[in-house]
This record gives structure tokens, C-alpha cells and sequence, in this order.
């Protein structure tokens, strides 16, 4: 029987005022799963009435205080781990590891910012005798998050703790077709304790929700992760309201080996980019340029790799079916143009593959660098190669590209992988795989956006700085 799932607002779940609801989809089977209220501006208004007026006496609390209500809030999702994956599962159709990394991750964010917000602290300036300065770090009072589909729960939480933990009310609206996990961790959430109109989920379409919220006046901050095309959109109503906004938008970033890398790891690292939620990750480093010289060996080993990957047990499927064809079409593009994939570059015929929306691992080898397939973000499992002579053309190459979110440097010789990652436009780059986590900044150069998640530079974006200044004579 198909559930309908209301918004949360206030503490309470609030059926849409519109009455309607919205289909989901299950991609790994394409059967129809439970429905989300359609929310409308109506609704986006009660949640911001709610966030507001709940907001104030939140700020107000110590830091310790909030910091101890996150924990509960970490633990309450370490305690629903296996009923929030499952929801995870039937909304995208990723693969069981994957699923427990984002549900980990999403307590893990919790649980970081309620430790550091305990050691936040404005400072004092010293001017001289006859005065006392010092700086407090204020929230904006109620944030406006809008999520995409691809790491659902984990988008939402990467903007949600930080913010509560700055002493902002959120109310997020998450995308139309995951909805269903966020609803239930703030419904979670109220039940751990955390304070009413504190952590409202809007549901529905973004004309509908996300532009009335981004637009609403008492709405201090925009984040906002997805497409190039609505962070432009939504870019434009903050600016108009003059309110700052974080963008995370897309990608098309460097993977870069050199000959005397670890091949082997370098090689496992492509395959995990092509995998990975089936390549449907901003930060996926879906250009590979490899040093000429083992340039053929790297990838016929990458191409073994994906082509032993099998559905459903290795990788996910596309997320819609409009996405499922975009990605068609861009192999019909490619091949019109004459370039024929090293593997894959199709879906699949039979077995699991084509019960639902998977499509096979593909790889372009030896992309001249102007191809739209080497440029543009596929949001797909597909990787393209480019070789290179030398450091300076591996830095022209990993640079020619709009996006800057991630570069991946693998070399033998670490001061080169650190002249690399300094000179690299892109918001974070890791060196022979070295982690980024929950502690690290993240964010974009270029058209992947601005602002940083993740780190102490989040728990910043989401407080603004006021001076006081006291003369004692
Ligand atoms: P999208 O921009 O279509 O949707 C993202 C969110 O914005 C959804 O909640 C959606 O409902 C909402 N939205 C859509 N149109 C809107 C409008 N007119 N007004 C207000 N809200 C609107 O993107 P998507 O298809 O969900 O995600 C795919 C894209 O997101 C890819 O390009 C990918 O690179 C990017 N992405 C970036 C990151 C990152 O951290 N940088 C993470 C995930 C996805």
C-alpha cells in the first residue's frame, strides 16, 4: 500500500495545504514507491513562521547547550541506521556499502559540529587603554537549505548541523525524488529532544518550494546543492534580497597520474569515480589524464576493472528516468562525432541491468580535450582519458575545464604532487588518495559554486561577526 509522507513543521507533521501528493520512484526496480506531500508556498510560509519564532530562544543557548541536543541528534541516526538506509535504498537503489557510508556520515557531521561549537569564540581587539572591544559570532536566524537527490540524508545534515549548531533554524527543502529520508530524521530528531521549528522539511518542486523559501524575507541565508543551472537561479533571489548563499554545484574534475604513481591504486581510484553512486557525484573525478607513457596500461586496467562491475551489487542505478536518458543521448553524441567508447556506452539488454535504470560503465580513452564528453558533466558512470607529456601540460589539461570543485594528484614523487595541488583551481585536491572528510572544507572554484561545507569554516559560514566596542571613560 502506498504511504504518504507529510512535511514536518514545527515539530509535527503538516499535511501540504494544497492536499496534493507526488509519486517516487524505486530506480533499481522502476516499481512506484510512497508519495510526498506537494508543497506550495503556503507551506513554505508555515515552516518559516514556525523556524522563525523558534529560532531566537535556540540562539540563546550556550554553545554547549545546542552542542548536546546535535549529539542526541548523532546518536538518534547511529540508532535508526538501518530504517534510514533502507529509505535511502528505495529511493535511489545504491548499493549497501554506500548506503552505510552516507548514514555514518550524516551522524558523523552531528557529532562534529556539537564538539566544535563548544571551542568556538569571537575575540577581543585590543585598541589601547579606554576601551573594550570585542567580536560576537551571531546566526542569521532562519537558513533556507535546498538538497539534491544524489547523497540525500548526507546533503541535508552537512548544512543542517552546522547551522543549528551556529544557533539558525532551518527549514530544508530537500529533492522531490529522496524526500522521504530527511522527513524522517527531523521527525527523529524532534523526538531526541531537539527544539520545535527548529529543523522543518518542506517537501515538493522546486518552483513550488525552493524559490518561495529562498525568497521568503525572514530567510537570513541561502545553501543550496545541485545543479549549475538553479544556483544561478537561486544565486540571483539571494542577491536581490542581499542575503548571503553557499553554492555547491557541479563538476567535471581532474584525476591525474603520473608514471612513477602507485598504478595500481591510481587505477582503483578511476574505477571507484565511475561506481561510486554510478558516477552521480559532484565531486567525481571523471577526467582522467594519465602520463603518456603508461597512459595504454592504466587503462586497460581500468577497463578490466569496470568491465568485471555488476549491477546492483557494485553500483547503483541512474537516478530518473530523464537522467537515465540524457546519459543515452550523450553516448549517441559521442558516437555521432566519432568517438567509440573503450567499454560500455550503452544500457543494458538483459539480466538485472535492465530491470532497472542502470547503465553500463563506460569508458573514452585518448578524448581530444574539446569533445563535450571531455567538458561537460555527464552525471553518469562514465570516465574519459586524456594523455599528457609532462607536468606543465597535466596542469593546462586539469585546469581546462569551467568547473573547480576536486583534483586527485597520484605521483611517486610527493613534491610534485603538492606543486600540482597548489597550482590546481579547485576547492580541495587530494595527493596519492588523501582523505576528505567531515573536518575538511569543501567546496568550488569556478562554476562549481562558492561557500565551504564541511570543517570549522562551515560553523563560520553560518554565523555572521558583529564588533562591540565599549569606551570606559
Ligand atoms: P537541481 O538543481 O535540479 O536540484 C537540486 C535541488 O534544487 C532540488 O531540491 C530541486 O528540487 C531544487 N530546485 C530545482 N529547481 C529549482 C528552482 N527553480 N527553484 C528552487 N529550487 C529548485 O540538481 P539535481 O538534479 O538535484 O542534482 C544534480 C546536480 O547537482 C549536478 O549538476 C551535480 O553536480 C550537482 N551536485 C553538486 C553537489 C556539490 O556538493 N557540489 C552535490 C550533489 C549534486
Amino acid at each position: 500500500m502506498t504511504v504518504r509522507h507529510d512535511h514536518w513543521i514545527g515539530g509535527k507533521a503538516a499535511a501540504p495545504a494544497g492536499g496534493s501528493y507526488l509519486p517516487t520512484l524505486d530506480p533499481s526496480t522502476r516499481e512506484p514507491g510512497d508519495e510526498i506531500a506537494a508543497g506550495s508556498p503556503v507551506d513554505v510560509d508555515r515552516a518559516v513562521t514556525d523556524a522563525a519564532a523558534a529560532q531566537p530562544q535556540w540562539a540563546r543557548r550556550s554553545g554547549a547547550e545546542r552542542g548536546e541536543l546535535l549529539h542526541r541528534v548523532a546518536d538518534v541516526i547511529d540508532a535508526h541506521a538501518a530504517e534510514l538506509m533502507e529509505l535511502e535504498r528505495v529511493a535511489t537503489g545504491k548499493i549497501a556499502t554506500q548506503l552505510r557510508f552516507e548514514v555514518e556520515q550524516s551522524a558523523a557531521y552531528f557529532r562534529y559540529y556539537a564538539g566544535v561549537v563548544r571551542a568556538r569564540h569571537g575575540r577581543t581587539i585590543d585598541l589601547g587603554g579606554g576601551s573594550h572591544t570585542y567580536t560576537r559570532l551571531e546566526p542569521y536566524g532562519v537558513v533556507a537549505a535546498i538538497t539534491p537527490w544524489n547523497l540525500p540524508l548526507n546533503q541535508a545534515c552537512r548544512a543542517l548541523a552546522p547551522a543549528l549548531a551556529a544557533g539558525n533554524a532551518v527549514v530544508v527543502k530537500p529533492s522531490e525524488l529522496t524526500s522521504i529520508s530527511t522527513v524522517r530524521l527531523a521527525r527523529l530528531a524532534s523526538e531526541a529532544g531537539l527544539p520545535d521549528g527548529l529543523f522543518n522539511v518542506v517537501t515538493g518542486t522546486g518552483p513550488e518550494v525552493g524559490t518561495p523559501l529562498a525568497a521568503d524575507p525572514r530567510v537570513g541565508r541561502v545553501t543550496f546543492t545541485g545543479s549549475v543551472a538553479t544556483g544561478r537561479h537561486l544565486a540571483r533571489i539571494a542577491a536581490d534580497r542581499l542575503v548571503p548563499a553557499t553554492l555547491e554545484l557541479g563538476g567535471k574534475s581532474p584525476l591525474v597520474v603520473f608514471a612513477d604513481a602507485d598504478l595500481d591504486r591510481a587505477a582503483a581510484a578511476a574505477v571507484s569515480t565511475v561506481a561510486t553512486n554510478s558516477g552521480q557525484v559532484c565531486s567525481a573525478t571523471t577526467r582522467l589524464l594519465v602520463e603518456a607513457s603508461v597512459h595504454d596500461e592504466l587503462v586497460a586496467r581500468v577497463v578490466a576493472a569496470v568491465e568485471r562491475l555488476t549491477p546492483g551489487v557494485d553500483f547503483g542505478p541512474i537516478i530518473t528516468e530523464a537522467q537515465y536518458r540524457k546519459v543515452l543521448d550523450f553516448f549517441a553524441r559521442t558516437l555521432a562525432s566519432g568517438l567509440r567508447p573503450a567499454t560500455g556506452g550503452a544500457a543494458y539488454a538483459d539480466g538485472p541491468g535492465a530491470k532497472g535504470l542502470y547503465i553500463r560503465p563506460t569508458v573514452y580513452a585518448g578524448v581530444a580535450p574539446h569533445l563535450p564528453v571531455a567538458r561537460e558533466e555527464v552525471f553518469g558512470p562514465v570516465l574519459v582519458t586524456l594523455p599528457f607529456e609532462g607536468e606543465d601540460e597535466a596542469l593546462a589539461l586539469a585546469n581546462d575545464s569551467e568547473y573547480g570543485l576536486v583534483g586527485s594528484v597520484w605521483s611517486g614523487d610527493v613534491a610534485r604532487g603538492l606543486r600540482l595541488a597548489e597550482r590546481i583551481e579547485a576547492g580541495q585536491v587530494a595527493v596519492n588518495g588523501g582523505p576528505l572528510t567531515v573536518e575538511t572544507p569543501f567546496g568550488g572554484y569556478k562554476a562549481s559554486g562558492y561557500g565551504r561545507e564541511k570543517g570549522i569554516e562551515a560553523l563560520h559560514e553560518y554565523a555572521r561577526v558583529k564588533t562591540v566596542s565599549l569606551s570606559l571613560y
